[in-house]
């Protein structure tokens, strides 16, 4: 096992060398160890709760969906976010159970939403081409009622396209799963992905978006050009301010989500909103839950 961190740590250094096992590997195999059987024991006992961040038309203002972002409850250390432990539940394989249960949870609740919006829930390249990820996403939807419609799945380029990944994910869009392509515009971004994969939206990523500039403006319209061409929506990510949301809606993007518009809210909270049904229209609901509501990270 020490033998395979050095190999995991040199390849995590991204350099052909052989590593050698030192004291701060021991940690971190400790670490490792103990996050896997903490993690493991929070999936059992169902310490993880999702929050749900709108995603609306550009045009318009209006909810259309939600994505799912997951939280783990900790019972120590708090709220946590989705970088303190996916890494981890990836690495361990914990990913799969998980992502099953994440599944489950964000389905049980858009079946509290009106019939015409859709959850958004995001699958890690491991859970994708895992054995039985397609069949669990359609034991989700049987056990819910949720109509395969109403469900999004967000992924996540990983370099080369696998001939697996675009099975199971045309086996997936084939019931009528919409699929969308995940921070596009980071890491492994590609034309072949783009070309290969069987999408229905590009996601810009929000890097993009945070510190606009003529450069960025040239390539988001080019992206939302794109997904035009391909016959894609797109879809763009961390939008904070209102300048922002214009830039974008005259480079055409179709959706925005973001801060502006909400942050991730806790699951009561979109429910009571939606039932409410406060929402005018061709307004903006950058007010979203109100003063009151808990900072959702
Ligand atoms: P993502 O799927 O790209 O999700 C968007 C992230 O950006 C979320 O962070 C969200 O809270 C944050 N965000 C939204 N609007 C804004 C904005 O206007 N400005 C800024 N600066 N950030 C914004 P979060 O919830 O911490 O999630 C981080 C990542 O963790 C997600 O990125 C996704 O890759 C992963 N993740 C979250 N939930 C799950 C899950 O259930 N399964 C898997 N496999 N991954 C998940
Ligand atoms: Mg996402
Ligand atoms: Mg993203």
């Amino acid at each position: 096992m020490f033998a395979d961190l050095a190999l995991y740590e040199a390849k995590a250094a991204g350099k052909r060398r052989v590593g050698r096992f030192s004291p701060s590997l021991r940690a971190q195999a400790n670490q490792r160890a103990s996050a896997l059987q903490e993690l493991g024991q929070a999936i059992d006992s169902r310490e993880f709760e999702l929050y749900f961040q709108p995603q609306v038309l550009a045009a318009s203002g209006r909810i259309i969906g939600f994505e799912a972002l997951v939280r783990w409850n900790h019972p120590t250390r708090g709220l946590l976010s989705p970088d303190q432990f996916i890494g981890v539940a990836e690495e361990t394989g914990l990913i799969v159970p998980l992502g099953i249960q994440v599944l489950q949870m964000a389905c049980d609740e858009a079946m509290r939403w009106s019939s015409d919006i859709f959850v958004a829930v995001n699958v890690s390249p491991t859970q994708l081409v895992s054995s039985g990820f397609g069949s669990a996403v359609l034991a989700a939807l049987e056990i819910s009622g949720l109509p395969s419609r109403r469900l999004q799945l967000e992924i996540t380029e990983t370099g080369a396209v696998d001939e697996l990944e675009i099975e199971e994910l045309e086996q997936l869009r084939s019931v009528g799963i919409a699929i969308s392509l995940d921070d596009f515009g980071t890491g492994y971004s590609s034309f072949e992905s783009l070309k290969k994969l069987p999408l229905d939206i590009l996601k810009i990523d929000k890097s993009f978006i945070a510190e606009w500039n003529d450069d960025d403006s040239a390539v988001v319209k080019s992206v939302v050009e794109v997904a035009k061409a391909l016959g894609m929506q797109s879809l763009a990510e961390g939008v904070e301010t209102a300048e922002q949301l214009q830039l974008l809606r005259d480079a055409g993007c179709e959706v925005i989500q973001g801060f502006y518009i909400s942050r991730p809210q806790p699951a009561v909270h979109v429910a009571q909103y939606l039932s409410a049904a406060v929402q005018a229209s061709g307004e903006f609901v950058h007010s979203f839950g109100g003063a009151s509501t808990r900072d959702g990270h």
